[in-house]
């Protein structure tokens, strides 16, 4: 084995002095240029590790994600955190406002935004669906809807699906080198990749929730996800010890609808009735179809006499509207409704106090019936 510091080697030994100092001045500095080098790379190699270190982090969190809402946090909250990216958002392709109905009142970030249709990210994406990188041009300015001010380079990375655009992920950053026109793309495509396919399994999986607890005709939830939500309702009402009233509405002479313009004019007036309904609740109020042409309410929080208020003031918007139905003349309904507060010292199966609750709703809805229609009673 060759035994190192002695100096000898395959150089003659040296006799002038000064052209070996040079030498040895050479080798010093072409060490020191390797040495450089060398710290270059595994410099970058730590950085590579860590940025994979980071993907690896957030594709778990994509993939892991159990709702649409924790998957649009991952990617709207986690990521621009873990990547120290100044703007991520989100525009999805929605034409139905199915997402939007999905993620409910307030559910969706304010960098998450809607199209209407897949054409505008057709045209950004004009040269395939590749990610596009570089500085931000006034053509991308929806992509970020004002979210991002001064942002000096950005990623636009297409979500394609069974050869459609599903939506775009957009970051942004105010660094002018972070995204460079021309840099590889290779986990960036990758991660568009994940999140389509991820976006889609969500909205499959809320699409199956909400089908068995949501009304088809009408949107609104069902008496299934009635029956279950009124028990929490008097639990919650009880630890509380808040009011809660539950509101029993029926359409007046709704067969008549259905006898004169038809069977789909019938559900027209549905579809429109539960809106209107809709439109006069708070967000924690609950609405759901009850049956036929009849709906339950219930108003967590409030006393009988504001409920009775809302209750009326459903009747007065239903019966000044003229319903979406194509006849000669403009057709007018009425509604009947029944309400009933949970007694405020109510003990015992909270089952059979809901129940009782609903029932009580539906006996001052008969009296109304009987009263003549297009009022509102409470339960005695
Ligand atoms: P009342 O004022 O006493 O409530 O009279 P009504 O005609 O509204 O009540 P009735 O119970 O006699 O008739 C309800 C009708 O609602 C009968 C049924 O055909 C109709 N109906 C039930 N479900 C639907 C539906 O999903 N779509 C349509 N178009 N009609 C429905
Ligand atoms: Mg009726
Ligand atoms: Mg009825």
């Amino acid at each position: 084995m060759h035994k190192n510091g002695t100096g000898s080697g395959a150089h003659a030994p040296d006799t002038t002095g000064a052209p070996a100092r040079l030498s040895v001045a050479l080798l010093q500095a072409e060490n020191r240029r390797l040495r450089e080098q060398l710290d270059g790379l595994i410099a970058e190699a730590r950085l590579n590790q860590d940025k994979l270190r980071r993907f690896d982090q957030l594709e778990r969190k994509v993939i892991g994600a159990a709702s649409l809402a924790e998957l649009l946090r991952t990617l709207l909250q986690d990521y621009p955190a873990l990547f120290e990216l100044d703007c991520v958002t989100l525009a999805l392709v929605d034409a139905q406002h199915e997402v939007a109905r999905i993620l409910g009142d307030g559910g969706a970030p304010g960098s998450l935004h809607f199209l209407h249709t897949e054409q505008p990210l057709q045209q950004i994406y004009a040269a395939g669906a590749r990610p596009l990188l570089g500085p931000p041009t006034a053509a991308h300015d929806f992509l970020f809807e004002g979210q991002c001010a001064a942002l000096a380079t950005v990623a636009l990375l297409p979500l394609v699906l069974r050869g459609a655009y599903i939506g775009s992920l957009n970051l942004g950053s105010r660094d002018a080198s972070r995204f460079a026109a021309g840099s590889s793309t290779d986990f960036l495509e990758r991660l568009a990749a994940l999140v389509a396919v991820c976006l889609d399994s969500a909205l499959a999986t809320e699409r199956l929730k909400l089908a068995g607890l949501t009304d088809g005709l009408t949107g609104v939830h069902n008496r299934r996800y009635f029956e279950a939500r009124c028990l929490e309702e008097v639990q919650a009402a009880r630890r509380s010890k808040l009011p809660l009233v539950c509101l029993m509405l029926d359409v007046d002479h709704f067969k008549r609808i259905n006898d004169t313009h038809g069977h789909p004019a019938g559900d027209a007036v549905l579809r429109y009735v539960a809106r209107l309904i809709r439109a006069q609740l708070r967000g924690s109020d609950v609405v759901a179809r009850y049956g036929g042409e009849e709906f339950v309410l219930l108003l967590p929080a409030t006393p009988l006499a504001s409920a009775l208020d809302t209750a009326e003031r459903i009747r007065r918007v239903i019966a000044a509207q003229s319903m979406p139905v194509k006849v000669a003349e403009p057709l007018r309904i009425t509604v009947s409704i029944g309400a009933a507060l949970l007694p405020a010292v109510g003990e015992g199966d909270a089952a059979v106090s809901a129940a009782a609750l609903v029932q009580r709703a539906d006996q001052a809805l008969y009296a109304a019936k009987q009263g003549g229609r297009n009022r509102v009673l409470a339960a005695g």
